[in-house]
């Protein structure tokens, strides 16, 4: 942005000042800030207009007739949970976007629990799908320091994924841990499904971007948001996450955790003693080592 103003208007010679400023980061700020507002609205759009039509039949129809009645009731209701879904799931992007360190409800928690209750949740998709689940984890004392309602809904977002892109499919799911070294530990989640084809992949991650849709179940289409919730809240847990994916054999989403993520086995005793106590040590090492958990 170049600002030119003439300083002495009245002098004879003109003294004239030029500002010359680089504003490339409010500029793609702003088309992020515009893209996600134009794509947000066009995703409620769809299921707001659906249920509108089916409320203008009923008011100018006729609403005696009962199966008619449940089923715009039933669709009405399926487009409901959609939009709230989609809003659920900006909130939550945008409670991790705003980047607070108070966003996040820190605790330490063993890794296969918080697995144990998202394959609970998903018993029975995994059950009407016949998935095989493989687990690979070296150490099954390891545990996080974290908000496990988001590394939950991270977990969650990534069977899911697994699962309701596979619904034909005998599907065999790996989830995985190990240690790299002293401090660092990778987890993962790893498919033999359909998988995503490799012009998609770098693009995997942005909101509402979704690889064609015929393979998903109609039921619980998603929002395209999932990704973005699992790649913001594992970069607020100071880690990183990536995906390869051969279609057919191997798709596989890699979280890599730094050693402030990982809690110690003190501090999980602590937890699991309810003194309160694990919170206070976690405050101590960031006080130490002046970086957030
Ligand atoms: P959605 O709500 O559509 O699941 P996500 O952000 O979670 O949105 O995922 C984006 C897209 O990535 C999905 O629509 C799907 O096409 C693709 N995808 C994610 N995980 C997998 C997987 N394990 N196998 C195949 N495709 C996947």
């Amino acid at each position: 942005m170049v600002d030119v103003a003439p300083l002495n208007r009245n002098a004879k010679k003109t003294i004239t000042r030029v500002v010359i400023r680089d504003i490339t980061t409010e500029h793609l700020v702003e088309q992020v800030r515009k893209d996600f507002v134009a794509n947000a609205s066009h995703e409620l759009r769809t299921p707001l207009s659906i249920i509108n039509g089916y409320l203008e039949n009923l008011v100018e129809g006729d609403i005696d007739n009962q199966a008619m009645l449940k089923r715009a009731l039933t669709v009405m209701q399926k487009h409901g949970e959609r939009i709230a879904r989609i809003v659920e799931d900006m909130l939550v992007i945008s409670r991790l976007e705003s980047g607070e360190a108070a966003a996040l409800n820190v605790s330490p928690f063993l890794f296969t629990e918080c697995v144990e209750e998202v394959l609970d949740r998903l018993e029975p998709l995994i059950q009407q799908q016949k998935t095989k689940i493989r687990f690979k984890i070296e150490d099954e004392s390891l545990a996080l320091i974290g908000d496990r309602f988001y590394w939950t809904q991270v977990f969650f977002n990534l069977v899911e994924n697994a699962l309701k892109q596979n619904p034909r499919r005998p599907l065999t799911l790996e989830i995985g841990a190990r240690f790299n070294g002293e401090d660092e530990v990778t987890l993962w989640v790893a498919d033999n499904g359909v998988g995503i084809p490799g012009v998609d992949l770098p693009f995997i991650f942005r909101r509402f971007y979704r690889v064609e849709k015929h393979h998903s179940q109609d039921s619980i289409k998603g929002t395209g948001l999932g990704l973005s919730i699992v790649k913001r809240a594992v970069e607020a847990h100071g880690g990183t996450i990536d995906v390869t994916s051969v279609p057919g054999q191997r798709t596989a989403f890699s979280i890599h955790l730094p050693k402030e993520a990982l809690a110690t086995e003190e501090q999980l005793l602590l937890a699991a003693a309810g003194d309160g106590d694990g919170q206070a040590l976690v405050a101590d090492r960031e006080n130490e080592e002046g970086e957030h958990a």
